[in-house]
Formats: structure tokens, sequence, C-alpha cells
């Protein structure tokens, strides 16, 4: 089953009399059970492809859709809406409240979701591997436990779709290893994982690699 589909995505930013043009004819077709890594060298336009999936941004042209459903060319509202339904995001600043615990993290983002919830916060943080942190507050956690505090509050509502922007940048080999295998456990539950990376291995774990030069993909 078709999960994410995006058709021709073009982005441009101006600034004065520059133009920059960061995307220049994206598509992307993600299966459930698929986990794609999009790679290529910085300024290719990871982040902006990355930004207009999660409906963070508009593209300039084109179409993305998530379970069949249009997010694009939607008031901002709606896409937050639809975000909060279907799609996890984890970006590179851990999406985490300073002031709530852990499990709050996780439980505020269930309250903000629209999907019933499958698991409980406690399981959903013994599957990322930190019941030992439920009562840490953010600022206490190392940077694979934020990582992982901030996969599992991305998980919250049970996307079909989870965006994660270069997730294991700040961990050790063993904490990467362990992100890949629960991103790949999404994908075994049917879900679709689309990561922006620099890391080999993630990309070696990926079931396909797309790779951005200039805005375009490549098949180099
Ligand atoms: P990557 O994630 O691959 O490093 P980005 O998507 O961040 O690439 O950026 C792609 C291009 O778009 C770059 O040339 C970058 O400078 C430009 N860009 C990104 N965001 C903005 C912005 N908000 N305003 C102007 N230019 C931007």
């Amino acid at each position: 089953m078709t999960i994410l589909e995006a058709s021709e995505l073009y982005r441009f930013y101006h600034s004065g009399d520059d133009e920059t043009f960061a995307l220049r004819g994206v598509s992307l077709h993600v299966e459930g059970g698929e986990m794609v890594a999009v790679v290529g060298p910085s300024g290719s336009g990871k982040s902006t492809l990355l930004n207009c999936l999660a409906g963070l941004d508009e593209p300039d042209g084109g179409w993305v859709a998530v379970e069949g459903r249009r997010l694009t060319r939607r008031p901002e509202t709606k896409r937050d809406e639809m975000r909060g339904e279907l799609i996890g995001v984890l970006l590179q600043s851990a999406n985490l409240l300073d002031h709530l615990s852990v499990i709050g993290n996780v439980r505020i983002a269930q309250a903000f979701g629209k999907r019933a919830a499958l698991s409980d916060p406690a399981t959903l943080l013994d599957e990322v591997g930190l019941r030992h942190r439920t009562d840490a507050f953010p600022s206490t956690l190392s940077g694979g436990e934020a990582t992982r505090a901030a996969l599992a509050v991305a998980l919250a509502n049970n996307p079909p779709l989870l965006l994660a922007d270069e997730p294991t940048g700040e961990v050790d080999h063993e904490a990467e290893r362990a992100l890949i295998d629960l991103l790949l456990a999404r994908t075994s539950r049917g879900g679709a994982v689309v990561v922006v990376t620099h890391s080999d291995e993630v990309a070696a774990a990926a079931h396909r690699v797309v790779q951005l030069v200039d805005g375009r993909t490549s098949d180099a």
C-alpha cells in the first residue's frame, strides 16, 4: 500500500536578487514496509524535501499525499492536523519540551494527536529503550537518549509515516545501530520511513536510497 506520494516538488527561495532552487522537480513514492534513505551533499535540498513532505513547508510546485490524502496547498492548521494524525517527524533539534519529563512529552504528543494510540507511553518508552529514563527531564539526557525520546514522541500516535532528519548525527556507533533497528521495526509493522542521512550504515540498512544533487534526484 502506498503511504507517501510526492510528485514533482519544486521549492525556490528568494533573498534580494538571489534565487535559490532548493528542489527542482523531486518525486518520491514510498510503500508501507519500506525505509528510504535520502542522501546527498550539503545544500542539495534534503532538509527542504523533508520539510515539504512533513507539510512544515509548502512547495512552490508539485504536491504531497499521505495515505492518499493531499497535504499540499491546505491551510497551515489543516496541515498541522494531518501531520498529527499521519506523520511522525524526527528533526535534528530534538522535539522535546524541556519542562516535561520524557513520559510527559509522550503523553502530551498523544493528547494532541488524533489517532487512538496503540501503545501506552510506558510501553513505547520500553520499545525505544528508555524505560529507565521515563521520569527524566530532557536536559539530563545524553544525545542518544534525547534522540530516542524524540523518536518516542514522533511515534506517540502510531503514524503510518515517519520522517527523520539525520537521526544518528549525534550518537555513537552502538546507539546508531539501535536506532536503525527501531526505524526498521516500523517498517516490519507496515509503516513507511524516510530518513535523511549522511551515515553509510543507515543508507545500507535502507531498502532504497534516493540521492539528491542540486535539488534533483540522481542515480549516481
Ligand atoms: P541540505 O539539507 O541537503 O543541506 P537544504 O534543503 O538545507 O539542503 O538547502 C537547499 C538549498 O536551499 C541550499 O542552497 C540552501 O542554502 C537553500 N535554503 C534552504 N533553506 C533556505 C531558506 N529558508 N532561505 C533561503 N535559502 C534556503
